[in-house]
């Protein structure tokens, strides 16, 4: 089941919501993941839906840049201010 989910710098106010993260409810084929975008500064949802992690290279939807994904467990930097301790917040299911 996916979450959505809303990242929050405490630093510098950077807030991303409603971004999706997992496997969907309705077709656990279709997967999102959270990336930091350094061109854009933000963070951004990538589609993984059919694609391989491992061996692919992904790219913003906004600008077409390669980012890097969140790991859970990772200690999140916001990635405007870059600031430690980006607060995460589960919004519901998708
Ligand atoms: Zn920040
Ligand atoms: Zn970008």
């Amino acid at each position: 089941m996916g979450e959505f989910t809303t990242f929050e710098c405490g630093a510098c106010g950077y807030r991303a919501e409603h971004v999706r993260w997992g496997a969907g409810q309705l077709d656990p084929r279709v997967r999102f993941l959270p990336a930091v975008c350094h061109h854009c500064q933000k963070i951004v949802e990538v589609e993984l839906t059919g694609r391989d992690i491992l061996i692919e290279e992904f790219t913003c939807p906004d600008c077409g840049h390669a980012v890097l994904f969140f790991e859970k467990g990772d200690s999140y930097k916001c990635p405007r201010c870059r600031a430690p301790g980006l607060g995460i917040a589960q919004a519901g299911y998708w």
